[in-house]
């Protein structure tokens, strides 16, 4: 195959001309020299109008002070430059031809390098800037993260109650399964706390059910506010909520569901004006090796909860194989 000379390719300056990068030389003046067609094409502004001009004047917007020292810094050092849109997202202020998936980007993203040129004639040296579209780059990006952002929206949605913003009854259960599995192989320990409002349907029937909305928002912030992050708190059902608490015993879990049950008793919710108060039953059950299947003990702390209810109300019941323990 013959080697063709580049001395004998006339298109020389048609290439560099009609490359689909953004071209230009500027001398030591910051004197235009060069300005090919995708500036023309970008800026509006044809070579024979710019050549021999100083591009501060044409181009009033650049960040002079920092153009200028690095053309400087460029001549001096006789070096590679390069600027990524990462760091500066534009240098010429660009439209681009992205309609739709670019949208959110207002001009045309650029990678900038910045080329020492030797000019034989006048022993000076130039700078060539070779502008490079990152847009399509940034409008891939900035898709990835917006549909990052819709999975991270569903997966919260997946796992919360729309109207407490705490966990659901699947995740608190999916949870509380993977501790039991947990304990069940390496002897860990867990337990758990079941509630349930008092007479919940007073509330409703006295106050109306935007008040029990309410109400039930207000204890899932008032208790939320006591747990340590390791503990999974989530609503069980209408009025009923759930309690996972990793390495922690019955003793010091019958302890915060004494807290709690106080902090309830406490609690003032107001609605339209109006104080409602409510008080809770609880109870709690630790893990023992003997528990079937995590269904089994969740079972365990409605039995003790039940024996709360049948007690009076507002009151904490520890679950026990030799029966059912009030605390009080
Ligand atoms: P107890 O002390 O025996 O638990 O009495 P209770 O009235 O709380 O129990 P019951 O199960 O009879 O009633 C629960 C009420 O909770 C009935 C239902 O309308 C109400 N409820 C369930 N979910 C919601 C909800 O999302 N919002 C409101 N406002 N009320 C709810
Ligand atoms: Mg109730
Ligand atoms: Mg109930």
């Amino acid at each position: 195959m013959n080697k063709i000379s580049i001395d004998n390719i006339d298109t020389l300056h048609d290439i560099i001309d009609h490359i689909n990068i953004g071209i230009t030389v500027l001398d030591g003046y910051n004197h235009v020299v060069f300005w090919n067609q995708f500036m023309v094409k970008h800026s509006g502004i044809s070579a024979s109008d710019l050549v021999g001009r100083n591009i501060f004047d044409i181009f009033t917007y650049l960040p002079r002070q920092w153009l200028e020292l690095k053309l400087k810094s460029v001549r001096l050092i006789k070096n590679y430059s390069f600027v990524s849109w990462t760091q500066k997202p534009y240098l010429f202020r660009f439209h681009h031809n992205r309609m739709i998936s670019g949208e959110n980007i207002e001009y045309m993203h650029q990678d900038c390098t910045f080329i020492p040129v030797h000019n034989s004639d006048t022993g000076e040296t130039c700078v060539c800037i070779a502008i490079h579209d990152m847009t399509d780059v940034v409008a891939s990006q900035q898709k990835i993260m917006e549909i990052n952002d819709i999975n991270k929206t569903l997966e919260h949605m997946t796992n919360h109650d729309a109207l407490t913003a705490i966990y659901n009854r699947e995740y608190v259960e999916k949870q509380i399964e993977y501790e039991f599995s947990k304990a069940k192989r390496y002897g860990s320990l867990f337990s758990l706390i079941l509630f349930d409002i008092d007479k919940f349907k007073i509330v409703n029937d006295s106050f109306g059910h935007l008040a029990g909305d309410e109400v039930l928002k207000n204890t899932s912030l008032t208790i939320k506010s006591q747990l340590r992050s390791s503990d999974v708190f989530g609503r069980y059902g209408g009025e009923e909520f759930l309690m996972l608490l990793p390495e922690t015993n019955l003793e010091n879990t019958a302890f915060l569901a004494q807290r709690i049950r106080q902090s309830i008793e406490r609690m003032t919710t107001v609605y339209n004006n109006t104080e409602i108060k409510i008080t809770i039953s609880l109870g709690v059950v630790q893990f023992r090796p003997d528990i079937k299947n995590y269904l089994q003990i969740v079972h365990e702390a409605d039995i003790a909860l039940y024996h709360s209810k049948q007690n009076g109300r507002n009151a904490v019941t520890q679950y026990k194989i030799t029966g059912c323990n009030l605390l009080c």
